[in-house]
């Protein structure tokens, strides 16, 4: 009987936080959202961004992005993770990958996303070279409970479905 486990699809899951904070400029799947605070990280903190890229290294089985790009190396200090994803897609399909689609939730009390992910898609899918229609971005409240409740931060989960090329 023919083994069905290796069918060339391979699914991967990221997830991340990053901490609100004065001063810091909200950056959210490449798009800079007008808001009182930002997201505090080494790069731009676009936390969007870095679920997606480790979903998208861990259909691959490659190392995560804090082994790619560590946050204690001067390179990446207020990198900007669009471009990182970038580079994320180069060793994807330098790994033998194609991405067949992305899907992603944000966590975030405030502020309204909405309005924000018809350019949060187009931003990312440009960086991926795939089509808005392959990128599905959501956002939620966690309804006042937790850290995200309080506004302390922003959490995103993602996850990546990957074809053998
Ligand atoms: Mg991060």
């Amino acid at each position: 009987m023919p083994s069905r486990i290796n069918c060339g699809m391979r699914m991967g899951i990221g997830y991340d936080v990053h901490r609100l904070v004065p001063g810091r400029d909200l950056i959210l799947g490449g798009q800079n959202i007008h808001y009182e605070k930002g997201l505090l990280g080494h790069s731009d903190a676009d936390v969007l961004t870095h679920a997606i890229m480790d979903a998208l290294l861990g259909a691959a089985a490659l190392p995560d992005i804090g082994n790619l790009f560590p946050d204690n190396n001067p390179a990446y200090k207020g990198a900007c993770s669009v471009d990182l994803l970038r580079q994320v897609v180069n060793k994807i399909q330098a790994a033998g990958y194609e991405i067949v689609n992305v899907d992603a939730v944000v966590m975030a009390e405030r502020p309204k996303l909405a309005p924000h992910i018809p350019a949060i898609r187009e931003n990312l899918a440009a960086a991926m070279g795939i089509s808005a229609a392959q990128v599905g971005v959501k956002a939620t409240t966690t309804e006042g409970l937790g850290f995200v409740g309080e506004g302390l931060g922003i959490s995103a989960q993602a996850v990546a479905l990957l074809s053998q090329i």
